[in-house]
């Protein structure tokens, strides 16, 4: 909570930093030894420098940050002297693409060592989906009451719906959907993926969760709105020991109300859950039935966090943790608008993005190494 409120520092010496954190020097040299070369030469830690910078600086396109970085002795300084042109950028993102282990090792690396220096980072992780609106014409007709449009210029991105919020309207747009568990303590995202826009979000939370798994962080809770509520995401959360907290959607027997085990007493009372087994224990208010309980096996009509309890709202509360982080990335890491075209190109830029979030996160959170920074950046 605390960094969501303090803006991080966004300098030269900040690139410096997390040039020389071991994470990012380790991405440097696993890309070392794939013997790239940014012609006419630059260094790799020079490309990935760049990289940082323009997350670090919101700036959305290569060719303003290689103006910018032009303009900023301190920035140039860091860099090695010599800015990367664009070209050199353009090379590089692609050099990634083709090195998907190289950047996917510094991403959990910098997860498993934030884990490390913020506890609480991914006890409670609240997933969502946000849209991505693809870097292409977005009017869905050729002209008014005219033809659907066939052609796009970016093929990969599809139709999909989003809500409103604030001032625009919710509806149809083109492009991608970045689905992301973020931490609900900190707030920091712990595993994403990007997918084209129609894809049903209750798919990807298994996934998800087997990525937070994989990066070592162990949620005792997934938090999701309601588009969430379906079998297969209550089952894909506990089958890893995770309990879902998901508020009920108004399905057929839901409203049909008999779920709820009762008796000629009243409704009965939750009386606690049994994780390993997946059972909920509720109870006669009266006493007076024999048994006076019984163990119901949970799903999402019977969840073992029952959406009755004091727990349940208050960890239900924490799900605006991955909204704000949507927010956040999108208007302060230039996130969006996108400036690619392709699946493979925006996952990069998200996960480009995230990484550089997410780094500058972890030097934060660790005790200064006094003059390393300021040595670099002056
Ligand atoms: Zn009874």
């Amino acid at each position: 909570m605390a960094d969501s409120k303090v803006p991080p520092t966004r300098d030269a010496g900040k690139v410096a930093t997390l040039l020389d954190s071991p994470e990012i020097a380790a991405l440097i040299a696993a890309l070392e030894d794939t013997r790239w070369t940014g012609r006419p030469g630059y260094p790799i830690r020079a490309m990935v420098g760049m990289t940082l910078a323009k997350s670090l600086y919101a700036v959305p396109t290569w060719s303003r940050m290689v103006r910018l970085a032009s303009e900023m002795d301190g920035l140039r300084r860091v860099l090695g002297g010599q800015v990367p042109s664009q070209w050199a950028c353009y090379r590089f993102t692609a050099k990634l693409r083709e090195h998907p282990d190289a950047l996917r090792t510094c991403v959990d690396a910098v997860v498993a060592a934030l884990a490390v220096e913020r506890p609480g980072y991914g006890t409670v992780v609240a997933i969502d989906g946000s849209d991505m609106p693809a870097y292409a014409n977005g009017q869905r007709y050729l002209y008014n009451h005219g033809p659907e449009r066939e052609r796009f210029s970016d093929p990969d991105a599809a139709w999909g719906h989003r809500s409103s919020i604030s001032t625009r309207k919710g509806g149809g747009y083109y492009g991608y959907k970045l689905h992301a568990a973020a931490c609900a303590v900190t707030d920091l995202p712990v595993a994403w993926t990007v997918r084209p826009a129609n894809d049903y979000e209750g798919a990807e939370v298994a996934g998800l969760l087997d990525a937070v798994t994989a990066r070592g962080a162990r949620p005792e809770y997934a938090v999701m709105d309601k588009g969430y509520d379906a079998s297969a995401v209550h089952a894909a959360c506990m089958d890893r020991g995770i309990r879902p907290v998901i508020p009920l959607k108004r399905t057929a027997d839901v409203a049909r109300g008999d779920y709820q085990p009762s008796c000629e007493h009243g409704a009965w009372t939750f009386a606690g859950a049994d994780d390993a087994r997946r059972r909920t224990k509720w109870r006669c208010p009266s006493g007076g039935c024999a048994p006076a309980s019984r163990w119901v096996k949970a799903d999402r009509l019977h969840p073992l966090l029952p959406r009755e309890t004091p727990r349940y709202r208050t960890t239900y509360a924490k799900r605006g943790a991955v909204e704000r982080e949507f927010g956040r990335l999108k208007h302060d890491w230039a996130l969006a608008p996108l400036r690619v075209r392709g699946l493979s190109r925006v996952a990069l830029h998200a996960d480009l993005t995230i990484l550089a979030r997410l780094a500058v996160a972890l030097s934060d959170a660790r005790p200064a190494v006094a003059g390393v920074a300021t040595a670099r950046a002056s």
